[in-house]
């Protein structure tokens, strides 16, 4: 884990933010380049890169105050629904090595898609699927 990152300056003050949520472990603030009114990031205050890293007790408080702050956000921006999402990782579009939940609310007609727009999709036959799914159980072990 990094000792510092952009994120870590913003929880210490050292660089302004709009903050909307603070507890021991965990943090929120409005996005700098906001993909709706109210965009919000929902991070740990420590550095942890990947969600992998979280500990468990964090991974938890992490997902306590994000579901405690959609709800906060829809209702601030009177928005019927939000996307939650996360890049875990470089490859997936991570640019801040510090995980934070992005908590974006969705208008009708807003003109953005579902994240299922985001791939052409993959074909898996029965034997695939139950290879990648035991793959995924043995991982865990
Ligand atoms: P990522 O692509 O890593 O999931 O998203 C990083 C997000 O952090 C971007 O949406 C970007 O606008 C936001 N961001 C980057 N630097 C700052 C900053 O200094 N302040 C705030 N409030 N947001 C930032």
């Amino acid at each position: 884990m990094s000792e510092e990152t952009i994120f870590t300056r913003i929880v210490d003050g050292e660089i302004p933010s709009y903050t909307v949520y603070e507890d021991e472990t965990t943090y929120a603030f409005l996005d700098a380049n906001p993909l709706a009114p109210g965009h919000t990031l929902v991070i740990p205050k420590r550095p942890y890169e990947r969600l992998a890293d979280l500990p468990a007790d964090v991974a938890a408080d992490l997902g306590a105050t994000v579901s405690q702050l959609a709800t906060a956000v829809e209702d601030a921006v009177d928005a019927p629904a939000s996307l939650v999402a996360l890049h875990d990782g470089e490859e997936a579009g991570q640019e801040v090595p510090h995980v934070h939940w992005h908590i974006v609310p969705r208008f009708p007609g807003d003109g953005a898609a579902a994240v299922h727009a985001m791939f052409d999709g993959v074909d898996l036959d029965e034997d695939e699927m139950l290879n990648v799914a035991e793959d995924i159980r043995d991982a865990q072990s």
